[in-house]
């Protein structure tokens, strides 16, 4: 099984150190920026040829309190539980410190205390950080604020910042359960916008269910009365999914309406498939229009969206756990968000992911991937790793695993 890089634990100490005393300041950032590409170009190459592949994007889900009450997802209803304390995560993070690309999440990321110093370990810790994402919900707007303010001061190398949001505003708040979250969305985006440049971005991030199909068009102009400057381009899509172990919703009614479903296509599903296309196609429509490579992402991932919801299997070859997997708030490891196969908990493994991506269960777990035989989805948390790893010419694109063994 591949691993995750260490972070050059001979050379660190010493480079390190100097490179931080020899370039000034402000140029921190954009050369880490360009090693943290390399890094990152080099492990996509790796893992669409079978050379060593191994993880470059971690979802790490940092705690399970969260002050919304959505109605797609269950973390809400868990409380926090057992969650890694803030030298656990600084001890994970050293432990593995070869990620390129990192989700934190929750949960409300935001609303753990000490998040400025959980961002301020990873920075330390994984020198090869090219990207670092947070979502957020803005129910607390002044503190999603200060917070996302204070990480900019660590100069974070590409960051990016998705706030939430469903629909216009009544219905918004009815799904999010959370009366004036609309308002205060609008507040922490009329806060962030003037900091947006550089390396730091801002999107809205909108999740498909089944009580918000062919709403795209509505909320961008909702949006545009009080953000006039926003344009379908700032946002992103996302198809609702359930899982026991992340949100917390498997047991949730609504049938074959939320992903992985219960088998058959009904014609409800079938109807409300047609209505979430409309709001895909009108993204992408969108996204045609320019040339960045996370619009490319973005299309490719949308154009799976299509075949998703007719097939209802991953439409490429799923790369989870051999390019990217989930961490929960409690330590235990998986191989994404949305399959429930526990493999191992940091706390028992010193915090080395090595021990854990090593155990039978996880070659197990590479394998059933490599077949198939996992519940299926296509969320962006996982479909970006799995369309880098599929995405240069020549790709191996057998059904085997990459270097499984
Ligand atoms: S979707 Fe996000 S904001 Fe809503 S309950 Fe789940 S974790 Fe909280
Ligand atoms: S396709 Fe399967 S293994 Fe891959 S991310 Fe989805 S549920 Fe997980």
């Amino acid at each position: 099984m591949p691993l995750p890089p260490a972070a050059d634990p001979a050379m660190d100490p010493w480079l390190r150190p100097r490179l931080r005393s020899w370039l000034r300041p402000e140029l921190r950032p954009g050369l880490r920026s360009i090693l943290g590409r390399w890094h990152l170009a080099r492990a996509v190459i790796r893992g669409n040829y079978g050379v060593r592949p191994s993880p470059f994007k971690l979802t790490f889900a940092v705690t399970d309190r969260c002050n919304s009450r959505c109605r797609a997802c269950g973390i809400w209803h868990r409380g926090c539980g057992e969650e890694l304390a803030l030298g656990e995560i600084d001890a994970f993070f050293a432990a593995n410190g070869g990620f390129s690309w990192v989700d934190l999440t929750g949960g409300e990321f935001f609303l753990r205390p000490d998040c400025r110093e959980v961002v301020q370990s990873l920075l330390a810790r994984m020198p090869r950080l090219y990207h670092l994402h947070i979502p957020t919900n803005g129910v607390d707007p002044g503190r999603t604020v200060d917070a996302v303010r204070a990480i900019l001061r660590l100069s974070p190398p590409w960051f990016t910042v998705t706030l939430s949001l469903d629909g216009p505003p009544a219905l918004h708040d009815r799904l999010r359960g959370v009366a004036g979250n609309w308002e205060s969305v609008m507040a922490v985006h009329e806060a962030l916008s003037p900091l947006v440049r550089g390396r730091f971005r801002l999107f809205f991030g909108l999740t498909l269910t089944p009580w918000n199909p062919g709403t795209l068009a509505a909320t961008l102009a909702a949006v545009q009365e009080r953000r006039p400057r926003v344009t379908l381009a700032d946002f992103h899509l996302n198809l609702a999914h359930r899982s026991g172990h992340y949100y917390n919703n498997a047991g949730a009614g609504d049938g074959d309406l939320v992903f992985p479903g219960s088998g058959g296509v009904s014609p409800a599903a079938a109807r409300l498939a047609e209505a979430w296309l409309g709001d895909i196609r009108l993204l992408t429509a969108a996204r045609r229009r320019r040339f960045d490579p996370v619009d490319f992402l973005e299309r490719r991932y949308l154009a799976g969206v299509e075949r998703f919801l007719r097939e209802r299997k991953c439409p490429e070859r799923c790369r989870s756990l051999a390019l990217s997997l989930f961490v929960g708030a409690t330590g235990e490891v998986y191989p994404c968000i949305i399959w429930d196969r526990p493999l191992g908990n940091l706390r028992e493994s010193a915090f080395r992911l090595g021990p854990i991506l090593e155990s039978p269960r996880a070659r197990e777990a590479l394998t059933e991937i490599a077949m198939g035989g996992c519940p299926h989805c296509w969320t962006p948390c996982e479909a970006y790793p799995t369309l880098l790893g599929n995405g240069l010419p020549f790709s191996r694109r057998g059904g085997a695993p990459l270097e499984a063994g």
